[in-house]
């Protein structure tokens, strides 16, 4: 037989494999007999592909195309398929190629020899083709798991990374945050100190903005503490919530904020109401966020509207007012952490700049999204989404 010809024969064969087909590598030390097996992998839906002990280039060439297996074909009893084994698995590029031996030698001394060399299994001739396919299965599989844990070990280290970075520029930021106002409370200290006295209106006004920036101080640390502990939250708090009851309580607590500050504040039901699975105390926190910037940057006589829609797929919570408006600047930053406008900071507006920060954590975290859409003097409109099913692949992230 003219083994080239054959080869390139079993080649034009493996094209017609199915793409994604796991590519086996059959290194034989003679070649002539190897059509059979050849076939029948290629019958049973792997790509095959055939080399002998001898060819040309061999590590250069397995290197270089990878195969998902390799099985060593020893079809004599002189064949040394232990010496290419011991090379393949020295080699980083080829070390995690699992390798079945097929052998005529059925003695226990050789498989034992075979396993120490680094040898997956073994499987001596003659041998059922089912136990064949179905030990290239298992090694195969193993292989797959192998490479999911990697991929997923991959993933976690670069979230790990991006994390870290966030964390790193909040540490720096609320160091500044916080440096302000404790040299503010310094001063007003001082003033009272050399100024006045807590009996007369002078010292009761520094007393009164001391009072006013350590709760400011207190704001931020809270925040940092939530933000901390959002992230290392797990799921395992979602319950099934109806949407309008958390509409419902969320209006209510607002009601009077929103009376005190000469705002109508109106939410409206969903027709058929709808279950979605919640954290509810952090998504209460997402709503309790929206509707107090809503009130904080709505002037009286202002309307701020909470209302849902139910879609095939998930529910939109919305929450509008009549507000002073984003500057489409600022819109790409607002969630970003300390993020604040502007006009907020010179108006004197009370915040941190992380309550929407934690909003789009905590919806995250439920699979959702949250966008704005805004005019500046005109308002702002907040969305939440939420889908009613978490994707598989991000519950087994969560
Ligand atoms: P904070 O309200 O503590 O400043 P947030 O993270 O909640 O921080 O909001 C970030 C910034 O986004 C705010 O400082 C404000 O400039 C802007 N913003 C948020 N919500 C509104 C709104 N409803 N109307 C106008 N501006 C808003």
């Amino acid at each position: 037989m003219n083994t080239a010809l054959a080869t390139e024969d079993m080649m034009t064969t493996m094209t017609e494999t199915a793409a994604d087909s796991p590519e086996i590598l059959i290194i034989c030390d003679q070649l002539q007999h190897r059509p059979t097996l050849y076939k029948l992998l290629t019958g049973a839906g792997y790509a095959a592909r055939l080399e002998t002990f001898n060819t040309p280039d061999l590590w250069p060439l397995i290197a270089a195309k990878r195969p998902d297996l390799i099985l060593i074909d020893m079809t004599t009893a002189s064949g040394n398929g232990y010496a290419i084994c011991q090379v393949l698995k020295r080699d980083e590029r080829t070390r995690d190629i699992p390798v079945i031996f097929l052998s005529v030698r059925s003695a226990t001394h050789e498989k034992v020899r075979a396993f120490a060399v680094g040898a997956a299994d073994y499987l001596a001739k003659p041998f059922a083709v089912e136990e064949l396919i179905a030990r290239i299965d298992r090694q195969l599989a193993a292989r797959q798991r192998q490479r999911d844990f990697i991929d997923q070990y991959v993933r976690e280290r670069d979230q790990h990374a991006a994390l870290n970075e966030i964390k790193d520029e909040i540490i720096r930021t609320a160091a500044h945050d916080l440096k302000n106002p404790l040299s503010r409370i310094n001063v007003l200290l001082r003033m009272l100190e050399v100024h006045g006295s807590i009996a007369d209106e002078r010292g009761r006004g520094y007393l009164d903005s001391i009072a006013e920036t350590t709760a400011q101080i207190r704001d931020l640390i809270t925040h940092l503490l939530d933000v901390e502990r959002i992230n290392h939250e797990d799921s395992a708090a979602l319950i099934p919530v109806s949407v309008n009851d958390l509409l419902k309580d969320t209006a209510r607590r607002y009601t009077p904020v929103a009376e005190a500050e000469g705002i109508i504040l109106s939410w409206h039901r969903i027709d058929a109401d709808v279950t979605l699975r919640l954290d509810v105390a952090r998504m209460q926190q997402v709503l309790h966020n929206l509707l107090a910037n809503a009130l904080k940057f709505t002037p009286a006589g202002g309307y701020v509207e909470l209302w849902a829609e139910s879609y095939p797929d998930g529910v939109a919570i919305h929450v509008q007012d009549t507000g002073m408006g984003i500057p489409a600047a600022d819109l790409p930053h607002i969630f970003e952490p300390f993020y604040r406008t502007q006009t907020a900071t010179d108006q004197q507006i009370e915040g941190t700049g992380f309550g929407l920060a934690i909003v789009k954590r905590i919806v995250e975290r439920h699979w959702g999204q949250v966008e704005v859409a805004s005019v500046e003097g005109a308002g702002s409109r907040f969305t939440v989404w939420l889908p009613f099913h978490e994707p598989a692949a991000a519950a087994a992230l969560a």
